[in-house]
């Protein structure tokens, strides 16, 4: 689709960002601007309800791996022999941009990719053996951040997660269980303190190739930003800012995966899109509770039903307005009991039709 486009060229340095606050993260992948060493132009910006990153990882298929650094190394191989340059370029940011939409803990890994076109420029020798470390990274870090989903994430009341980290670690360490591994340091490099930006995807060089589409509620925020070139440096600055917001993870009741919640909320889905639908868990599970409620509970069935056969027989002089009364207060309590689960649906019933007139 973007193969008549220019894909916009690293210059000097090329590397990911990632910064959030208490809702929204945001990832990039930025380099220089080319006449001014020390600079940051951000190629690439996206950002995702607080929470995504990680749980998208939990899911990401990486037997793909193998295909793609296959798929890699022919194109260097093309490429050092000077070979349809353009084209070859234009694959290689296709595998960069799969990883970036898989999950944006793939960012240091889509940088890795699109560092191949910067020794490209500056002469340098290109090689595989960067991504292919990395790419062994992910591999060997995925098990570790699920059970970190299911074991420390998946917490049921809101906690506070930095106690509760270092002391399910120290517990395990103290057994000597194998799953204290699973436990990653909190530790990173080159952390910056400054003003960062959220609400405006689809303003950067990456995105007029990728055909993003605008949204500008741009908002500035301070935030400490993390700038990297290492997806294990990644990793655990997402972890740590996870940790200290007191992120949890629940599973989505739409489509069984993880996702973020944040305090007591009671969200139950997900914002991801459901597969081959432009809904999102979200708009689908509000839908069904909408006609859950519709359908009601039968206890409520069943008493509005007595209820209005009662009420007629006022009509019919059958029944006093004052017995109608003492007969509805009556009704209402069992019927809560019903809904309750103290009485059963029956019994209910059976009382309800008890002085059925035939
Ligand atoms: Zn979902």
């Amino acid at each position: 689709m973007y193969l008549l486009k220019k894909i916009p060229a690293p210059n000097n340095r090329i590397w990911a960002a990632c910064y959030m606050d208490s809702a929204t993260e945001c990832f990039e992948i930025r380099t220089e601007f080319k006449d001014a060493p020390g600079s940051i132009q951000t190629l690439y910006h996206k950002e995702y309800s607080i929470g995504t990153a990680l749980t998208d990882f939990l899911y990401a298929d990486l037997k793909v791996f193998s295909v793609h650094l296959e798929q890699i190394k022919a194109h260097l191989k093309a490429i050092k022999a000077g070979n349809d340059l353009k084209l070859h370029f234009v694959q290689l940011f296709d595998i960069a941009i799969f990883w970036l939409r898989c999950s944006p803990v793939f960012a240091p890994l889509a940088a890795s990719i699109q560092r191949q076109r910067l020794y490209f420029d500056q002469g340098k020798k290109l090689s595989v053996d960067g991504i292919e470390r990395q790419m062994a990274y992910y591999t060997e870090i995925q098990p570790k951040l699920l059970y970190l989903a299911e074991n420390f994430f998946e917490a049921d009341t809101p906690e506070d997660m930095t106690a509760r980290y270092f002391r399910q670690h120290e517990e395990l360490g103290k057994k000597q269980a194998p799953e204290w591994y699973n436990f990653l340091p909190l530790k990173y490099s080159d952390v910056t303190y400054g003003i960062t930006m959220k609400g405006a995807n689809g303003f950067f060089p990456y995105d007029d190739v990728l055909n993003e589409e605008r949204r500008n509620d741009f908002q500035e925020f301070p935030a400490e930003t993390l700038n990297t070139e290492e997806p294990n440096d990644f990793v655990q600055f997402i972890l740590a800012e996870y940790i200290r917001r007191n992120l949890r993870f629940r599973i989505c009741k739409f489509c069984g995966c993880y996702f973020g919640i944040m305090g007591n909320t009671r969200s139950e889905f997900c914002d991801r899109l459901i597969d081959g639908s432009t809904k999102t868990c979200k708009e689908m599970g509000s839908l069904r509770l909408y006609e859950k409620r519709k359908m009601e509970d039968p206890a409520i069935r069943e008493y509005k039903r007595s209820y209005k056969a009662h009420n007629a027989r006022i009509r019919y002089g059958i029944m006093t307005r004052e017995e109608f009364n003492a007969w509805s207060q009556e009704a209402r309590r069992r019927r809560d009991d019903c809904v309750a689960g103290k009485l059963p649906l029956e019994e209910f019933v059976a009382w309800l039709d008890s002085d059925r007139q035939s």
